[in-house]
């Protein structure tokens, strides 16, 4: 790079080979002597040149280096380094939010007239991007159970799909996705086998071991972590072949670009070369340095929080589970849980992530209202205890009928437990159950 960058390029990077503490801390920036110790937020839209043929080269995609903040920033490009080698993929790009990172790693493969395989386990967002605003934009999503067996999913695959979608850990029924058997439906169809792994980060699983070619997530959650930035990334696996005449858009010259083709200049990046040339170009939808800076920070702790997390939700989930005012308890951490036998197959380490559901038994706003050390909030991932009653919230839309069909329960609060003592959780929750039991009844 001939912009004078003060991050790290990942080819020759110590980083590669550091235990994920490391890579939380240090990953994505090198200090030069006498300079700044961290990544400093460079709020700048602007960069400046010597020559025109520089600027030639770069925006003929010939060189790297920045433009304009919208299409890459030195702070954002700090972190996309590090979620890179979180991940262990080849490149990655920065947007506003998990929204946007999921619009964009779509939208960089398909065209109307195309159609997306995903599970039905999809956060409520990422829902209604498929089954509404792409549907109205010509690309249609069949949304499948993840659960059911391989050769009934094979059904949902058409000619015209180009890709398969689903998240590590599912929303709100908290299954863990059966990477294998997505994996394989990807090779058998070859398509691109997108996962969402906002809910379990980097340090509980890594998608690209298993099968995954892209990642995304919404970095607003247990990235940041403190429920200060939204902000999202779209993480390139380099191991699809795109040349295999499904997306002749990879493979093509590119016109606006002095006809690069992006297979053959970036050859494992090409994917996540072409998001940043064309959609974070045209869409816009790019993260700002300072939020980049913020979610750097939250990144800085994320293998310090995400035991505290999943320690604290085990807890919780352990004392509600056997609580006489609870009717039942959803947490993939608990043995009893379908999905817990995947946490050994596919999970780093031990833990389940701080998301939790249970069924309350009593009055949900007389227990909402007793809480004091949890609040309620609609949000998930943040160091403090929040609590979301769905029924009356994020599903309020839909018929009690379509709520059941949803896995929503209208006895379900959804916790995102915190990293404070799990004694004081407890208490609190107990209190607070105790509370709802003598509230009037729905
Ligand atoms: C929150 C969330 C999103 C959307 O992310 P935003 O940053 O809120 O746009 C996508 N996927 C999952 C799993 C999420 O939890």
């Amino acid at each position: 790079m001939s912009t004078k960058t003060k991050t790290t390029t990942s080819t020759a990077n110590p980083a590669a080979t550091w235990g994920i503490g490391t890579t939380c801390i240090q990953a994505g920036f090198t200090p030069t002597v006498g300079g700044p110790r961290i990544l400093p937020i460079y709020q700048s839209t602007t960069y400046k040149y010597d020559d025109l043929d520089q600027v030639e080269r770069l925006f003929a995609l010939k060189e790297a280096g920045y433009k304009y903040t919208r299409t890459g920033n030195p702070t954002v490009a700090g972190f996309e380094q590090k979620v890179t080698l979180l991940e262990g993929g080849v490149g990655a790009v920065a947007t506003a939010s998990g929204q946007s990172a999921i619009l964009l790693a779509v939208a960089n493969l398909l065209h109307a007239g195309d159609h997306i395989v995903a599970a039905n386990t999809l956060y409520g967002g990422t829902w209604v991007l498929f089954a509404v605003t792409l549907k109205k934009l010509g690309i249609e999503a069949t949304l499948v159970d993840p659960e059911l067996p391989e050769k009934e999913l094979r059904k949902a695959f058409r000619p015209n799909t180009r890709l398969l979608f689903g998240e590590t850990i599912g929303n709100p029924a908290l299954g863990i996705l059966d990477f294998a058997k997505f994996a394989r439906l990807a090779r058998a169809f070859d398509v691109p086998f997108i996962v969402d792994n906002t809910l379990a980060t980097p340090f509980l699983c890594k998608p690209f071991k298993h099968g995954a070619h892209i990642v995304v997530h919404s970095a607003t959650k247990y990235m940041d972590g403190h429920a200060t930035s939204l902000g999202g990334v779209v993480i390139d696996g380099g191991a699809y072949n795109w040349n295999n005449g499904k997306f002749p858009e990879l493979v093509d010259p590119d016109p606006l670009y002095a006809n690069t083709s992006y297979v053959k200049t970036f050859k494992q990046a090409a994917y996540i070369a072409k998001a940043r040339a064309q959609y974070l170009r045209d869409f816009g939808a790019c993260l700002s340095p300072f939020n980049a800076f913020l979610i750097n920070l939250g990144l800085e702790t994320l293998h310090l929080r995400m035991p505290r997390h999943s320690d604290n939700a085990l807890a919780l989930a352990t004392f509600l589970s056997k609580h006489p005012r609870v009717n039942w308890v959803v947490y993939p951490g608990l043995r009893h849980h379908p999905s817990h036998p995947r946490i050994k197959r596919y999970f780093e380490r031990e833990g389940a992530s701080g998301v939790l559901t249970f069924g309350l038994k009593g009055n949900a706003r007389a227990f909402v209202k007793a809480l004091k050390v949890a609040a309620l909030v609609v949000h998930v991932g943040d160091a403090r205890t929040g609590v979301l009653h769905p029924a009356t919230s994020t599903h309020a839309q839909l018929s009690l009928h379509d709520r059941l069909a949803a896995g929503i329960p209208d006895d379900m609060i959804r916790v995102s437990v915190g990293i404070e003592d799990a004694a004081d959780l407890i208490a609190d929750f107990d209190q607070a159950l105790r509370v709802a039991s003598k509230g009037t009844s729905k």
